[in-house]
């Protein structure tokens, strides 16, 4: 059994992805010594929930905010799962009939065209259209399955950052994707290279919110704390946090921090929580994002509902494993 931990200063998300039936106990342990500034949260109420609750995401999500909301999905270490959380939010967003368009920023190390299964219809990148070579709507790459979704590449692969390309040339794309005649699309979201060099700044400046993806490990939230201070030096106040390749029998036996863990240490709203999942390499493989799996895959669940609390700007409350999920699907919400 999974329990829920209200977190002050974190607005209460609905419905709680684990409704909580069990005890909390002690977070392992964890290294202090890396984040000395983190406040110690006090142990939180418990509450429960009737997994009746879940039905609420019946509805279609309220979108908050101006569009197009301009979303950079980072992290500091590389790896961790930016792409991937790009192509399923991506898509889980024009599931929800938001238009989308996913931009892949990731110059030479392009890959979320072969995670959307698109990597035979790019024929033109984002330089072509800077160079006035093509027009805009022939680079983007509309989605089959959701023709709601589009992609565009900024480069073709292995090619390097050109000079002179840089923050202002994408804030350039996103204006001339924000009144092209079809309409401006709900949500742009921006696929982050990693590290903190020139590929990074370029990715966040036109963006207003970020995702940051980490991965429950020291050094992926070292890195994470990092790149969390150079937004806020950028002026992007909203970031939210995904905490993906959770693996809740390494928590039980303390290997791995806690949800929790990683929320008091970076001191984010949390929007997502994702299981580790081999499905998720699996997708990757077949170039079929995870969240359209029929039937859905725990990871897929979890990316959708955190592409929900994105349209309504909303947060989770972290998770502390305890037991080990009953068997079959529905266990894993507490039911
Ligand atoms: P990044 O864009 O940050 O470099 P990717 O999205 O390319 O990271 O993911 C890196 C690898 O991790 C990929 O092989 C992907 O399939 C795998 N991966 C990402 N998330 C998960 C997960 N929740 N469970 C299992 N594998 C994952
Ligand atoms: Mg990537």
């Amino acid at each position: 059994m999974l329990s829920l931990h209200r977190l002050p200063g974190v607005p209460t998300a609905k419905p709680p992805l684990f409704p909580s039936t069990s005890t909390f106990t002690h977070p392992p342990r964890r290294p202090t010594f890396l984040f000395p500034q983190s406040k110690t949260l006090p142990k939180p109420p418990k509450f429960h929930k009737s997994p009746t609750a879940l039905l609420q995401w019946n509805r279609k999500p309220q979108l908050s905010g101006e569009t197009p909301r301009v979303v950079v999905v980072t992290s500091g270490k590389g790896g961790v799962g930016k792409t991937t959380t790009t192509a399923n939010i991506g898509l889980s967003l024009a599931r929800l009939d938001f238009s989308v368009v996913a931009i892949d920023a990731d110059v030479g190390l392009r890959n979320l065209d072969l995670l959307l299964g698109l990597e035979n219809r790019v024929n033109y990148t984002a330089l072509e259209v800077l160079n006035g070579d093509c027009r805009l709507d022939q680079a983007l790459v509309r989605d089959k399955r959701w023709s709601n979704f589009e992609l565009l590449c900024i480069s073709k692969p292995r090619s390097k950052l050109p000079l002179g390309f840089g923050g202002k040339a994408l804030i350039w794309l996103v204006d001339a994707l924000k009144s092209r005649t079809e309409g401006c699309p709900d949500f742009i979201l921006i696929d982050c290279p990693a590290g903190i060099d020139a590929g990074f700044i370029t990715a966040i400046t036109p963006a207003n919110e970020a995702i940051l993806i980490t991965t429950p490990d020291i050094t992926a939230l070292r890195d994470a704390d990092r790149v969390t201070g150079l937004l806020e030096c950028d002026g992007i106040r909203d970031i939210k946090m995904i905490v993906n390749r959770v693996r809740t029998d390494m928590i039980k036996g303390e290997d791995m921090m806690s949800v929790l863990d990683v929320q008091e240490m970076l001191g984010l709203p949390l929007l997502g929580a994702i299981p580790e999942d081999s499905e998720v390499i699996r997708s990757t493989n077949r170039g079929y994002p995870l969240v359209l799996n029929k039937p859905p895959t725990l990871a897929g669940l979890a990316f959708e509902q955190a592409a929900w609390r994105l349209v309504e700007q909303d947060t989770m409350q972290a998770v502390m494993v305890e037991e080990e999920p009953k068997r079959g699907f529905f266990s894993f919400f507490g039911g």
